[in-house]
Parts: structure tokens; sequence; C-alpha cells
């Protein structure tokens, strides 16, 4: 889009007076303030286009310039730009910066948050289950031990900035067109810290901090499972400018365990069990997650048969409820049978037969597969 006329921006004629230029962008401008312009998107960069045309209309010798050569004559591409021509767009924007707010162009100065730190614990079956207390370590930042965070080398002082006595920001007062106002920038000598260091110390090269291993005892609560974010206030990064620290964010990781397998909070095991038990039932002690359990098995329990211990499960994390275990039975076929094992068995073998007419059931199988 080809940049307009800068007269025609303010809405004056070629010979227009400096009183005149003054006055057709003030009242161009307060029509264009955010307070009452309807679309804020536009009225941004009426503004934009409006300061720029003043900025060049109201300097006599700008002004001069831009009759005799137009644009170009601020246009850096085209050779006169660079020709000892200071085009003032750092004052342009502050007048921009006052209308609206500073846009996203204000600088950070101030107290800052630490950064966020995460980390993964990997952690025992048992522990996450019941909870357990963890010592953790992690490099972070802290305070260098030479200079105790000041960042001058010790016997050395750290003076207050006297570009902006201290504060970090220096203020100035710009009149405008539109009345006088205040702009605060961050003090370019100290970088917004308000201090100078005479001579950094050596420990920290002046940073003040170093990174260091830290230990800290890592609560997890009963009932955690991998994937599970623990926050640990105020270990992450420490603050800049005497901002609070950052959180460390802790991911939980949990090891597998012999013999039971977690879904949610209950936790399922397999649990073998003769053929003979299964036949006529028994009372069998199972493994339970804390302390000893059994269950009844009843007469003529299958494979794969489950039966459930209510509440012998993982605790919730939140409340007070746990959940349960579920046992699967496995019935295991005996090896390695003695000869009266052999025996006994045979007779029950023979048993069987004439309680149940073994004729009978190959007919009934015969019968599923035919039809
Ligand atoms: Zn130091
Ligand atoms: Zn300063």
């Amino acid at each position: 889009m080809a940049k307009r006329d800068y007269y025609e921006v303010l809405g004056v004629s070629r010979n227009a007076s400096p009183e005149e230029i003054k006055k057709a962008y003030r009242n161009a401008a307060l029509k264009y303030h955010p307070d009452v312009a309807k679309d804020k998107e536009e009225a941004a960069v009426k503004m934009k286009e409006l300061n720029e045309a003043y900025a060049v209309l109201s300097d006599e010798q700008k002004r001069r310039q831009y009759d005799q050569f137009g644009h170009s004559a601020f246009d850096p591409e085209q050779g006169f730009g660079g020709a000892g021509f200071d085009f003032d767009i750092g004052g342009v924007g502050d007048i921009f910066d006052i209308f609206f707010g500073g846009g996203g162009r204000r600088r950070r100065t101030g107290p800052q948050r630490g950064a966020d730190r995460e980390m993964q614990v990997t952690i025992d079956f048992e522990d996450a289950a019941f909870g357990a207390e963890k010592e953790i370590q992690f490099p972070r930042l802290e305070d260098c031990e030479v200079c105790e965070g000041s960042g001058a080398e010790p016997g050395t002082s750290v003076k207050s900035c006297p570009t902006c006595n201290g504060k970090g920001q220096v203020r100035s007062l710009q009149s405008t067109p539109l009345g006088r106002f205040e702009t605060v920038r961050t003090c370019t000598r100290c970088a917004g810290s308000g201090k100078i260091v005479e001579k950094p110390c050596k420990n920290c090269h002046g940073q003040g901090k170093v990174r260091r291993n830290r230990r800290v005892t890592l609560r997890v609560p009963a009932g955690v499972d991998t994937g599970s974010k623990l926050r640990m206030q105020g270990e992450g990064e420490p603050g800049i400018n005497g901002g609070p620290p950052g959180d460390l964010y802790v991911y939980i990781e949990v090891k597998p365990h012999k013999v039971f397998e977690r879904r949610g909070f209950d936790v399922y095991c397999e649990v073998p069990i003769s053929f003979v038990q299964a036949a006529m039932g028994d009372e069998v002690e199972v493994p339970v997650l804390d302390g000893n359990g059994s269950i009844k098995i009843p007469e003529g329990t299958q494979t794969g048969s489950s039966f459930t211990l209510k509440g012998k499960g993982i605790p919730h994390i939140r409340g007070h409820r746990r959940g349960d275990q579920i046992v699967f039975v496995k019935v295991v076929t005996p090896t390695k049978l003695t000869d009266k094992q052999k025996e006994l068995l045979r007779k029950f073998g023979d048993e069987e037969e004439k309680k149940h007419d073994r004729k009978g059931i190959f007919n009934k199988v015969k019968d599923a597969f035919t039809g």
C-alpha cells in the first residue's frame, strides 16, 4: 500500500502554518483516541499514521526535507535516510504508548517470579500405595556463597545506580500537543536492577547465583500412580529482582511389582492352587499389599475364577477408602507323582468313569461339532 501524503493525513494544505498543523493533529488524535474510537484496530493504524505525519511536519527541518524529497527523504533504502537525518521514532512511539497503555511493548522490570522446573522420580510400588518420604536432588540456581548473592567481589561494594537512584526505572516528562505526559523507561545503565556492581564476584561472574545440587525431601502421598504430578512450592528457579521462586513439578513413575498389577485403585494377582484344593474347596493364604489375607475357595473351583478382598487395594489419593484386591486362581496339574499318588489317582479315575459314563461325554463333544 502506498504511503499517504503527510499533509493529506493531517488534512491540511501544503502551506499550513505550524499552528494549523498542531491543531489538525490534536483534533485528529482525539478522534482516534482508544477511549472513543469504535474500531480499536483501525484507530491504532490511524494513530500511527498521524504520529508519523506530525513528527515530520511539526519539525521545520524534517518538513523541508519532506517537501523536497517526499517519503523517500526518510526511507533508508532510498539513500537519503542515513544521511545525518534522525527520524525520532522513539518519541512518536512514546506518545503512541501513552494512548494505548504501552501494548505489548512494555519492558519487564521489577520483581519477577522464577521459572518452574520439572523432574521425574521413580518409586516402589508399595511407596506409591502407602506414601513415603523420598530424598531427591536436582541442580538449581542458588545465591552465590562467596558474595552472598550480591554479585560483588567481597570487600567491594554494590552501589545504588546513580542514573535511576536505585529505582531501576527512569521517568521523563514529555510535552506533546495533547499535553504533558510522563513516560517510564527501564534504566539502561543498571538494566533495571537499580544496582551497580563495581567489581564482579569471580565465583559467580557477578550473577549473584550459582548452580548447585539441592536436596529436599519429597513427601509422596498414598495412592499416587505413574503420571501423578506433585508440586513442591518454591523449589523451582529463584526469582529475579527479589521476586518469588518458581515451583518444582515432580512426575511420578511407579516400578512394577512382582506379584501385583495395579488398575486404578484395585490390585490384581494370580494364586496357584492344587487340583485337590480346587475340587474339594479350601481356605488359601494369599499375598496382600499390607499383611496377610486369605480366600475361601468353594468345592469345584475352576482356573480363572476370581475372588475379591474388599478394601485391600490401593488407598484413594483423596479420601479414606481403598480399592479392592482381586485374586485369580490357577489350578496346577501335579507333576512328579509318587507311585502311591498314581495308584490313588487311578482309583479316582475309575470312580469318575463309573459316575459319568465317559462314553456319554465323548458323544456330547461329537454332537457339539456336528451340530
Ligand atoms: Zn558471587
Ligand atoms: Zn539504573
